[in-house]
């Protein structure tokens, strides 16, 4: 396994590769790995040779400062749980002056509309911050294929806009949520959480599980109504928000059409964590 922390280093090593005809894949991370991180390893070596996972707590990305310092971080344990990968993976963990020098700003985009929805609606400035660090990483590695989890599911469309928007040649790949036993999906937060907290914190699968069976024989309007008595009865969370939504557009929808892909989506904080979680209802 290498480990860098400079561009420079970086990319002298993967033209080493590149002389060899090997693919790369991009894997970006924030650290605090767990499954849900390595399954996309595990899918990035299956469609390429080599794979750049970064960690990297990018500051633009966090419209809470309380948030950023309270993040997890442990780069030994994060170490630890990639060397079974050996030679085949390179971790690139730079210093914020690395990647954005002396000014730690986003750029503005625009992403048709996508960074407004959810996400967009609560993190202030949040896709910006995503996508000014995504297009800087994209930029250094060049990258055949990056690979993002289908747990930020609007980040994943975000990052394929961006894609399509500056005409990068790297592939953008929505890869499964993993999930623990009880349902919940992984995240690096969930490492806040108590172990009752976070046996708990399954409540937020099994509604979105039964969104998914009431879809398409009750209304949206319904739905909606009984999954905030859900919350309002439960009493533990705080929901953000709940949304159905059109899959590629991400519009919220009252009455779904027949030919359409639509996405049940949900952010509800456990005393101060926020989580967040969704789910493909056709
Ligand atoms: P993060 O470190 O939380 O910024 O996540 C880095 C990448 O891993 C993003 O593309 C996430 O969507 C993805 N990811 C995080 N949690 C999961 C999960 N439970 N299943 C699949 N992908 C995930």
């Amino acid at each position: 396994m290498h480990i860098l922390k400079e561009k420079q280093k970086l990319t002298s090593l993967l033209g080493t590769y590149r002389k060899k005809n090997l693919r790369i894949g991009f894997v970006p991370t924030m650290g605090a790995l767990h499954q849900g991180h390595i399954s996309l390893v595990e899918q990035a070596l299956k469609l390429t040779d080599k794979v750049v996972l970064s960690i990297f707590v990018n500051p633009t990305q966090f419209d809470n400062q309380e948030d950023l310092k309270q993040y997890p971080r442990d780069l030994e344990k994060d170490l630890k749980s990639l060397q079974k990968f050996q030679e085949d993976i390179i971790v690139f963990s730079p210093l914020p002056s690395e990647i954005y020098g002396e000014n730690i700003a986003s750029e503005k985009f625009d992403f048709d509309g996508l960074e407004l929805e959810m996400e967009g609606k609560f993190r202030k400035g949040h896709f910006d911050g995503v996508g000014t660090v995504v297009k800087k990483f994209l930029e250094i590695i060049e990258p055949e294929k990056a690979f993002f989890g289908e747990k930020d599911y609007q980040q994943l469309l975000i990052i394929k806009k961006l894609a399509e928007k500056l005409q990068l040649k790297t592939e953008i790949y929505g890869c499964p949520i993993d999930r623990e036993s009880s349902g919940l999906a992984r995240s690096s937060r969930n490492e806040r959480l108590t172990a009752s907290e976070r046996a708990d914190a399954a409540f937020l699968y099994r509604i979105l599980q039964k969104v998914k069976e009431d879809f398409g024989t009750k209304s949206v309007l319904d739905i909606t109504q009984e999954v905030r008595s859900k919350f309002k009865e439960n009493g533990q969370f705080q929901l953000e928000y709940f949304e159905i939504a059109d899959a590629e557009s991400l519009k919220p929808v009252q009455e779904p059409k027949k030919d359409r892909k639509y996405r049940a989506f949900i952010a509800a904080f456990l005393g101060d964590i926020r989580l967040i979680d969704n789910i493909a209802l056709n």
